[in-house]
């Protein structure tokens, strides 16, 4: 499934730009031209990612980005904002707010699409693999693994390793315990 974009932009010909060329990209793009667009976007279908304007009528995205950081909800949703303010203060409160990235005006729609592909990247890299099936998905009754839904080769011995690590992705296995898990999994 194609990754789906929100871009939150009030000039129309940058949101048209920077969405033709996303679109191009191959992700599912959105387009919201205010906040209260881009609040009822998120609130319908969360995004895989947004790219936010800084200066929005009404509310600035910025204060957006913090209301998404502090709701349950929406504080893991990745966030770039765009903005022609290009000073370091700026950039570090655009970090502070929990922007993953920052992207000055005037820009170019490839830059964007760069951007979005490197930060959906980095985080598809960092999550933890059992909030992310796509990345490993297993079939233990049939001994099947797919990374990014390619089957993997394994032997069983493997096949037993990987399995241990996959359900129990966030602990760390001493050498010695694993070898007897995986030598017990085994003699079943
Ligand atoms: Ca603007």
């Amino acid at each position: 499934m194609p990754a789906t974009i929100l871009i939150v932009e009030d000039e129309p010909a940058i949101a048209e730009l920077v969405s033709l060329h996303c679109r191009h990209a191959g992700y599912t793009v959105k387009v919201a031209h205010a906040v209260l667009d881009a609040r009822d976007v998120v609130d319908e279908t969360l995004p895989d990612l947004v790219v936010l304007d800084w200066m929005l009528p009404g509310q600035s995205g910025l204060v957006l980005a913090r209301q998404w950081r502090s709701a349950s909800r929406t504080k893991e949703l990745p966030i770039i904002m765009l903005t022609a303010r290009g000073d370091e203060v700026d950039r570090v409160a655009g970090l502070d707010a929990g922007a993953d990235d920052y992207i000055a005006k005037p820009f170019s729609p490839r830059e964007v699409c760069a951007r979005v592909r490197m930060v959906l990247r980095r985080i598809a890299r960092s999550a933890p693999l059992s909030n992310n099936p796509s990345v490993f998905t297993m079939n233990e009754s049939h001994g099947i693994i797919t990374f990014y839904g390619e089957r993997l080769s394994l032997t069983r011995y493997e096949f037993l390793l990987l399995k241990t690590l996959l359900n129990e992705p966030l602990r760390i296995f001493p050498r010695q315990l694993l070898m007897d898990l995986i030598w017990t999994d085994a003699m079943d």
